[in-house]
């Protein structure tokens, strides 16, 4: 993956200012740093025929607020302070599409793990990023190993929040896989079930039907989940998304997928020693894939209303 320093990006908002790429820094008693006190987004703008689009904004900023409420954190700018400023960071870094990053997280003042006086600080950085899992993964599906490491369960700390700390288990569970020759992990939870991916939630196809753990099995509300199961729906698919999916059930399935903002819609062809179906992308994750890019590259009209325009 290339670095920061190959790409020529060069401006970040910080605390209500648009900044050089290379002085947007934290001080490094900064609360978040040490206990990952933080909360973020993860999101996607594409080159449309008619400019660059941010996908379904207004979701991820309903996630971002969302996520700071059980840390009591305050973020000290309005949706449309971050829209734009969210506009503006793609506007001056001239990026026909892009990855954006909007974080808050506690600051600088004290270091007790009471976050007490500390400040919320709040920064938006976009950058180009192509296929999250390697352009050959969208076409032919990767192999995927189910980790040794559960994912937290949601009496231990909130999954439907994305906060920074939680990501320690992302990162055990995503090295672990690839350690073992693998593209990336499938995690369980505490009573295990499937849950989603490091970075992911998961699907699964089965005698025509789909199916994705509910939101009651640890995981992220992810958005592009809930895109892709109103796609499915759109297409006549049935769509279980309150569901339990076991181990076993893996390996049984007829077609396995990945979706995310940044993963976007990644077949998965095996699942640690099995072939799932026969060995490649599934003819209804195709489908699902080709609609969820016709989308974003709007070569459809349909939902409009998901798009905000740069
Ligand atoms: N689960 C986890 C743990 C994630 O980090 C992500 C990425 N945000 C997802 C699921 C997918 O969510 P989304 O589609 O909103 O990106």
């Amino acid at each position: 993956m290339a670095g920061f320093a190959e790409m020529d990006v060069d401006t970040i908002w910080q605390n209500g200012e648009y900044v050089d790429w290379d002085d947007a820094t934290t001080h490094v008693l900064t609360h978040g740093l040490h206990y990952g006190t933080g909360v973020f987004e993860g999101v996607r703008a594409y080159d449309t025929g008619e400019g660059t689009a941010v996908f379904r904004w207004e979701e991820h900023l309903d996630r971002f607020f969302e996520s700071t409420k059980p840390y009591d954190m305050e973020i000290p700018y309005s949706r449309e302070e971050l829209t734009e400023a969210t506009m503006e960071v793609i506007r001056r870094n001239d990026l026909d599409s892009a990855y954006v990053r909007p974080i808050a997280y506690y600051g600088y003042h004290q270091l007790g793990v009471s976050p007490g006086d500390c400040p919320t600080d709040v920064a938006i950085a976009a950058w180009p990023w192509g296929t999250y899992l390697g352009d050959e993964a969208l076409e032919n599906g990767i192999k995927a190993m189910v980790s040794s490491w559960r994912k937290h369960s949601s009496s231990q700390i909130p999954t439907n929040a994305k906060t920074t700390g939680l990501y320690v288990n992302s990162l055990l569970a995503g090295e672990e896989a690839r350690r073992n020759g693998y593209k990336e992990a499938i995690v369980l939870n505490k009573e295990g079930n499937v849950a989603e991916g490091p970075g992911e939630n998961i699907f699964l196809v089965r005698d025509g039907e789909i199916f994705t753990p509910g939101l009651s099995e640890s995981i992220l509300d992810g958005i592009t989940r809930n895109t892709v199961i109103e796609l499915a729906r759109e297409r006549g698919y049935t769509v279980h998304d309150n569901v339990s999916i076991s181990r076993g059930e893996l390996n049984t399935a007829d077609e396995l997928f990945f979706t995310g903002s940044a993963a976007e819609v990644t077949p998965i062809r095996q699942v640690d020693n099995v072939e799932i179906g026969n060995g490649s992308r599934g003819p209804i994750t195709e489908e699902l894939q080709t609609a969820f890019f016709d989308l974003v590259e709007r070569r459809t009209d349909d939902h409009e209303e998901w798009f905000t325009y740069v």
